[in-house]
């Protein structure tokens, strides 16, 4: 690695050590690879530090969202509402079960949905809702599920990014029917690629296991396991969504790092709104009301008036050596996404998206590291550095 790249401050840097690479190496020597005993286990300790009942680990957040929908039963002439404001998977999945994705536009100060910007996008054909925890900051699920559920909406959580985040004092995962993680390296935790639907619904999430693994009556693992013969049965056109044990190994050893994870997240994301905090009209993520953000993107977003535009104070980091991203996209204005239903407006979604950008901040980020970041926007808003 030449020194330049060394001193280039990533957006994100999964913490991982020499634990995860001998757990994934016993996993390899162990000679059962593919998704068997480890996934299992990792299954059974994210169930209980979220205290769901049942988690299913798949293959990525994208495939969790594709099987919740599959055993919802939502299709084709079924509208599914979600925010534009997302990553593209999340309005995609409805795409993949032949249904609608109905753009709703967010609340500005946790750019999630709630229910005044759900509620216009509601017709009679909406089956159901996907919430989305942005960035790690909880969305309101209580007043969310009080509008969807007695007109029959389902409500599935896109948490994705909020694996260690809470809501009313209890961890994203545990208090919803169908919550979907993801542990792409770009989240909190991570194997490599990864996913995972935890459910309080014993059937589905039987089901999700068959699905996940091309609809199969009796998983590999259980077959390998029997003593007698077993002839697996194909009971439905399923998928291949599966977890290897490799991943699931590395999983189980970031699993335990996943508190010390989040304070430090949280303690670096109150550093940032400390010294942000006299930059005038600046909006920056923290945690709502109601709960408890584990930070996995700090969000600011530039105020009307701020003294340079959005994607020059972006180049300007970078010729600092600091890699920032643009805030969330918004799916509605991409070109997959032409044409595509919303009943309403969306004016949130569009001044979020084109006013904010994410900060790096990483677990092993070090204060000088943060003060490079915070200096290069002090800076670009005409203040001196803290
Ligand atoms: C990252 C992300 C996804 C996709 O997760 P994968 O595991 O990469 O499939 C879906 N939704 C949101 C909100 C995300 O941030």
């Amino acid at each position: 690695m030449s020194k330049v790249d060394l001193d280039v401050i990533p957006i994100m840097k999964p913490w991982l050590g020499p634990e995860e690479a001998s757990a994934a190496a016993e996993a390899v020597a162990s000679g059962w690879v593919a998704q068997g005993p480890r996934v299992t286990a990792f299954e059974e300790e994210a169930a209980r530090r979220a205290g769901a009942e049942h988690a299913v680990a798949v293959s990525s957040c994208t495939t969790a969202l594709h099987l919740s929908l599959v055993v919802l039963g939502v299709g084709p002439g079924d509208e599914v509402i979600v925010p534009s404001l997302s990553f593209i998977a999340t309005a995609n999945a409805a795409r993949y079960v032949g249904a609608t994705p109905v753009f709703c536009d967010v609340e500005a100060s946790t750019q999630n949905v709630t229910v005044e910007t759900i509620e216009p996008a509601i017709s009679p054909a909406t089956r159901a809702v996907i919430v989305v925890h942005q960035g790690g900051t909880p969305a309101d699920m209580d007043a969310i599920r009080a509008l969807c559920e007695p007109r029959g909406i389902e409500v599935i959580d896109d948490a994705a990014c909020a694996i260690g985040a809470s809501y009313r004092g209890r961890p994203i995962g545990g208090h919803s029917s169908l919550v979907c993680f993801s542990f792409h390296p770009r989240k909190v935790i991570t194997t490599g690629e990864g996913g995972m639907v935890m459910t309080s619904q014993e059937a589905w999430a039987e089901r999700m296991r068959r699905l996940r693994e091309h609809g199969m009556s009796v998983s590999a693992a259980a077959r390998h396991a029997s003593r007698d013969l077993v002839i697996e049965q194909y009971l439905e056109t399923g998928f291949n969504f599966r977890m290897t044990d490799i991943q699931a190994a590395v999983g189980l050893v970031q699993l335990e790092r996943l508190d010390q994870i989040v304070e430090r997240r949280r303690a670096l994301a109150e550093r940032y709104r400390r010294y942000l905090a006299d930059v005038p009209g600046l909006e920056m993520a923290g945690d709502p009301p109601y709960g408890r953000s584990n930070f996995q993107s700090f969000w600011i977003v530039l105020p009307d008036g701020f003294p340079v535009e959005r994607d020059d104070l972006l180049r300007t980091m970078m010729e600092h050596g600091i890699s920032p991203r643009r805030g969330i996209m918004a799916a509605h204005l991409e070109p997959a996404y032409d044409g595509a239903v919303h009943h309403a407006s969306l004016p949130v979604t569009e001044r979020l998206t084109r006013r904010s950008l994410l900060l790096p901040l990483f677990h092993v980020m070090t204060e000088e590291q943060q003060d490079r970041v915070i200096d290069v926007v002090r800076g670009s808003a005409g203040l001196g550095s803290e």
